[in-house]
């Protein structure tokens, strides 16, 4: 395994499939593909790889029907799942959100490089051995939102951790509740204990 993780992929049309291939692979990910949703499955049970990208449309098992497997079953129900859906499908992308998809994208409309945000997003939650994306305090740059998050947080001066007096680090995980634009919700944790606070 890549220091950084492994994605699978889950994608029939092959096109798809090389480019989020070489976006991943050229970041530092590992890379292991599926061609259909029973493929997919088997990967997933077996190679548990740390974030799966899921086409809906796929041969053999849908994309819902793959998602459904991951999600009750024990050993891959946290794995984060993305969904490639087909520009306007609105009623796949909330039926996969509530089935527990992490995350969609729309196929063509979002670019690679969109789509690698994404997953570093999901990835960082991850205890992924290795130099893992994480979000540093930004707010050390800007003092009355450090002051504000300092109080709304609780945390210390510095904000460092009060047992390992390592720096904290802020996590960022989508937040599906909020409509109406791309909401993030965060908490800080201490990269060494894991405490969060
Ligand atoms: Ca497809």
């Amino acid at each position: 395994m890549s220091q950084k993780g492994t994605v699978l992929i889950v994608e029939d049309q092959e096109g798809f499939r090389n480019v989020y291939e070489d976006v991943l692979v050229s970041d530092g990910y590992s890379v292991i593909l599926a061609v259909d949703g029973e493929e997919g499955w088997e990967l997933a049970r077996t190679k548990k790889p740390n974030l799966i990208l899921l086409d809906l449309g796929l041969p053999k098992l849908d994309g819902f029907e793959v998602l459904r497997l991951i999600r009750e079953t024990d050993a891959t129900k946290d794995i984060p799942v993305i969904i490639f859906s087909v520009m306007g499908e609105q009623k796949d992308i909330k039926k996969a959100l509530e089935m527990g998809a992490n995350d969609y994208t729309v196929k063509g409309f979002y670019t690679p490089r969109q789509i690698l945000s994404k997953i570093k997003g999901l990835v960082t939650q991850l205890d992924v051995k290795g130099p893992v994306v994480s979000y540093k305090l930004q707010v050390k740059e800007d003092k009355l939102d450090a002051v504000k998050l300092r109080e709304e947080v609780g945390l210390p001066k510095g904000y460092l951790c009060p047992d390992c007096k390592v720096e904290l680090v802020l996590e960022m995980f989508p937040d599906y509740v909020r409509q109406g634009g791309h909401w993030y919700s965060s908490r800080l944790s201490c990269p060494n204990c894991a405490k969060a606070f």
